[in-house]
């Protein structure tokens, strides 16, 4: 007892002290987090610096929740370090503007090409497809296949073996054709990286790129800033997309691209669907290198939110990542238990702009009722399992007809539990904090 009344007084009596100590254990756990997400060792040393002049020890000690304040801090510092203070050249719809892309082979250049090309165009451009990968045998044909699936343009050759012809031809035809968006795919592989690096030379100089945006692979860890830099020597890059964020890798080589070229994050690649392609958001980007999941906020969210009772079950659940219909069910009974609706929906990813328009709050929740009346006809095993395959043809008949509804509607009811699901997989792997913990964030 004597001990620890001496170390209660010791404390008081050092409180800065004690901030301090705070303030570094929370630098190291942060520090390990980042290191774990292929953040480079220098960038997260200098992160480290700032922070620590950053942070007012004594605002520290005045503060109620200081891990709170230092995680804060952390978290500004790290978006500031993925903005390089200007945003990248735009493109312009209805203007004619080359973009050429470089990257390793496998990083995920030509299917982000295509991402790219069908992004705008979806959107109302005029995309074309330039092949200058003569190195790789079946690029052409790759290009092809998925330029031919969006009914996009593209230009290419199986017979010419200079890339710098293809290039300037293909721009030269797409421009002719008033496309607003001509789009250049590159090799990533050369015999010597010398080589490779001479040809993006060449190629960016004879076809002029309005933007070289570098193509990155997420998983590629501490590479990144030494492959982005040797690009950069060679181009002009401008603009970097990071690739399969959809895996493991938490995407930190990202910090060194940027640092490295000085270019922010346009857009990251999340599976190799030519639909699976995002705006990049700082914000979510950087929860995630912290090991948070996607949400900034997201969990405090969930305690204002979810009742306390629930939480640890539906929490743990959701980071096995098995969004079940059953869970969709209790979310819908829970917020119509809540009252003014649309204010609780707002807070939930997923639920909010889409299943819940603002001002259609009346209709919103008539849809969840039926939504739910419709569920009710469903078995334990379809509400418990998150394999959709489980609603065949015939028991998607059985169950419009056990809840008096069109077939038609249980399939919007199952495909929004699909929208859900797929948003809500990204808490996969979360990891649960106790209440006020990293709720920061
Ligand atoms: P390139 O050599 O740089 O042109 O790379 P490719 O476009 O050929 O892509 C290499 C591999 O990565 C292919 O199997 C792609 O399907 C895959 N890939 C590209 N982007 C993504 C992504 O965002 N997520 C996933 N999971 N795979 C991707
Ligand atoms: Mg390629």
């Amino acid at each position: 007892l004597g001990g620890s009344i001496s170390r209660a007084i010791q404390q008081m009596s050092n409180a800065t002290i004690i901030d301090e100590k705070v303030l570094n254990e929370c630098l190291n756990e942060i520090t390990r987090a980042l290191l774990q997400s292929d953040v480079q060792f220098k960038l997260v040393r200098d992160m480290q610096t700032n922070i620590k002049k950053i942070v007012n020890l004594d605002d520290l000690a005045a503060g109620h929740n200081k891990r709170r304040i230092i995680q804060q801090a952390i978290f500004n510092e790290l978006c500031k370090m993925l903005d390089p203070g200007k945003p990248s050249f735009t493109p312009k719809k209805g203007k004619t503007s080359v973009i050429m892309f470089v990257g390793l082979q496998g990083s995920g250049k030509t299917t982000t090409c295509t991402k790219y090309a069908y992004y705008h165009q979806k959107k109302g451009w005029k995309p074309a497809l330039v092949c200058a990968d003569t190195f790789r045998a079946g690029a052409f044909d790759q290009l092809k296949q998925n330029a031919t699936k969006a009914k996009i343009p593209f230009y290419g050759s199986y017979t010419e073996s200079d890339p710098v012809r293809i290039a300037v031809e293909g721009v030269d035809r797409f421009k002719k054709e008033n496309c607003d968006l001509i789009i250049v795919d590159t090799s990533g592989r050369h015999k010597q990286e010398a080589a490779l690096f001479e040809e993006m030379r060449q190629v960016s100089e004879a076809t002029k790129p309005d933007l070289v945006i570098f193509v990155m692979d997420s998983s590629i860890g501490q590479a990144a800033f030494d492959q982005a830099q040797a690009f950069k020597q060679s181009v002009a890059v401008g603009a970097v997309i990071v690739t399969k964020m959809d895996g493991h890798a938490k995407g930190g080589g990202a910090l060194s691209a940027v640092a490295a070229t000085k270019s922010p994050v346009i857009f990251i690649g999340t599976g190799e669907h030519m639909d699976e392609f995002e705006v990049f958001d700082v914000k979510p980007f950087v929860s995630r290198l912290l090991g948070m999941g996607d949400w900034s906020g997201f969990m405090d969210k969930i305690h204002e939110v979810v009742p306390m009772d629930q939480q640890p079950e539906l929490l743990q659940k959701l980071s096995e990542g098995n969004f079940t219909l059953r869970i969709m069910y209790e979310q819908f009974q829970n917020i119509l238990k809540m009252g003014p609706i649309g204010q609780v929906f707002s807070m939930l990813p997923g639920f909010s702009s889409e299943l819940m328009p603002k001002g259609r709050e009346k209709e919103s929740q008539a849809k969840i009722k039926r939504y739910m009346t419709m569920m009710d006809s469903m078995t334990n095993e379809e509400l418990d399992s998150s394999n959709p395959k489980l609603m065949t043809d015939s028991r998607i008949m059985r169950i419009a007809r056990g809840s008096g509804r069109q077939v038609g509607e249980v399939m919007e009811m199952l495909e929004e539990y699909k929208r859900l699901a797929k948003i809500w997989s990204k808490l996969k792997g979360l990891k649960i904090p106790k209440k006020g913990e990293m709720s920061a964030l």
